[in-house]
């Protein structure tokens, strides 16, 4: 099964893509994390993304595409996927069909986790982010055990640069006029589902559950 996960930042797709991937069994590949793993790391791909990460800006497809081609022609993949960030923009969605076709395959879902850009400034300023290991929480919805650290690996949780107010806005815009136009584009393809993403985590999990089947 390949699924791709496509919402605003801060919707929720991430937490409910990871529980997809456990359901399904299916590895789960988030371009946020492999940007971050980079920056991590201080390698030269991880130098150039934090750049445009930190002003709330996309990076470049030219950086973003083949990383992702490479990560789903890996065996892990051969009995699907669920993309997370990616695609962000249409010439990303492109190249993502342009990869699959010429293996003879295509992408069976995209699923929208809809949640109105009111709700969305309020959700990322509480949330709070695992440096160390990737874990995303939410001090109302989704708090760590113990407050301020990481319930994997017990690092201190922060305030991402990104997910600062105004670089929130700055990504909503983005969102807007580079991402959102690929509701159409799956639309157009007819793989598109829609579930309310103002529901809680559980509710919307069985929401999509119900569309992908047992
Ligand atoms: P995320 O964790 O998915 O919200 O991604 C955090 C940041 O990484 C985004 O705001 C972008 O700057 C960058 N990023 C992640 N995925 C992509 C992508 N597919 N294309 C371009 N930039 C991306």
């Amino acid at each position: 099964m390949k699924i791709i996960m496509l919402g605003a930042p801060g919707a929720g797709k991430g937490p409910q893509a990871k529980q997809i991937a456990g359901k399904y069994e299916i590895p789960h590949i988030s371009t946020g994390d492999i940007f971050r793993a980079n920056i991590k790391n201080g390698t030269d791909l991880g130098k150039k993304a934090k750049e445009y990460m930190d002003q709330g800006l996309l990076v470049p497809d030219e950086l973003t595409c083949d990383l992702v081609m490479d990560r789903i022609q890996q065996d892990d993949c051969k009995n699907g996927f669920v993309l997370d960030g990616f695609p962000r923009t249409i010439p990303q969605a492109e190249a993502l069909d342009a990869a699959l076709t010429k293996i003879g395959q295509s992408m069976d879902y995209a699923i929208d986790v809809d949640v109105p850009d009111e709700n969305i400034v309020n959700r990322m300023s509480g949330r709070r982010a695992c440096l160390d290991c990737g874990a995303t929480y939410h001090i109302v919805s989704l708090p760590s055990k113990v407050e301020g650290k990481c319930d994997h690996c017990g690092s201190d949780l922060v305030l991402r640069e990104d997910d600062k107010p105004e670089t929130v806005q700055k990504r909503l815009t983005v969102y807007h006029d580079q991402t959102q136009p690929l509701i159409d584009y799956y639309k157009n393809q007819g793989i598109l589902k829609s579930v309310d993403g103002t529901q809680p985590m559980e509710a919307v999990f069985t929401a999509i559950t119900d569309i992908l089947g047992a």
